[in-house]
């Protein structure tokens, strides 16, 4: 199996190939095709398992066939539990954006730092990598717009709902516009989280790592 052979542009070949992956990893190889197909997908599966990559690329072919929104709407937000993972995966969006057609500009907002700045860079995001609180805070001063977003993807959601997020992922989801592509990934499936796959999901495909 290639990275090829899964659906994805040369300019994200070549971004692959750049970063010395040689072949794809099992949720690559199931969830880069369903994502490019617009479908929602469900992903039970652990860090290491290559699953950042496994969204980031399928989004990026994604977006930059679309144009860059004039307004402050962002088209694609990642929900993260921790600013940790929030600068990972603005990191693998950075690597494999490298060489397309047009930049898509990519932005992490986590808590514990001044909110200040984070407002100042916002404007052009296309994917907005975020913790729930810190969103939330952005949203009430009005510093971006949910209302066209395109894919939500929710990442590491147990940890997410463990970490005490419920309420905000809840706030957050009531202002997303109905019609969206959205992805889970979680390491476990306790019941909080199979609670949030029947609330965000639709027929999605499930895939087990
Ligand atoms: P993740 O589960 O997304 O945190 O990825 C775990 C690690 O695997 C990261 O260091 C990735 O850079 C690496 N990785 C992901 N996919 C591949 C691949 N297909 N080939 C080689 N390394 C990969």
């Amino acid at each position: 199996m290639s990275f090829k052979s899964l659906g994805l542009s040369e300019s994200l070949l070549e971004a692959i190939q750049k970063a010395k992956y040689e072949s794809p990893y099992p949720i690559q190889i199931q969830a880069i095709p369903a994502i490019l197909q617009q479908k929602d997908v469900l992903g039970i599966a652990p860090t290491g398992s290559g699953k950042t990559a496994s969204y980031v690329l399928p989004i990026l072919q994604i977006l930059v066939g679309k144009e860059k929104p004039k307004d402050r709407s962002v088209p694609v937000l990642v929900i993260v539990p921790t600013r940790e993972l929030a600068a990972q995966v603005q990191e693998v969006v950075k690597m494999f954006g490298e060489y397309l057609p047009r930049r898509i500009k990519t932005m992490a907002v986590f808590g514990g730092v001044s909110i200040n700045p984070q407002m100042m860079n916002l404007h052009g995001t296309e994917i907005l990598v975020a913790t729930p609180g810190r969103l939330l805070d952005l949203l009430s001063r009005n510093s971006i717009q949910l209302d066209k977003l395109q894919v939500l993807v929710l990442d590491e959601a147990d940890k997410v709902l463990n970490l005490g997020f419920k309420l905000e992922v809840d706030e957050i989801l009531s202002r997303l516009p109905k019609k969206r592509q959205n992805v889970l990934f979680s390491a476990t499936m306790e019941s909080s989280v199979e609670e949030l796959i029947d609330k965000l999901l639709h027929h999605p495909v499930k895939i087990e790592v």
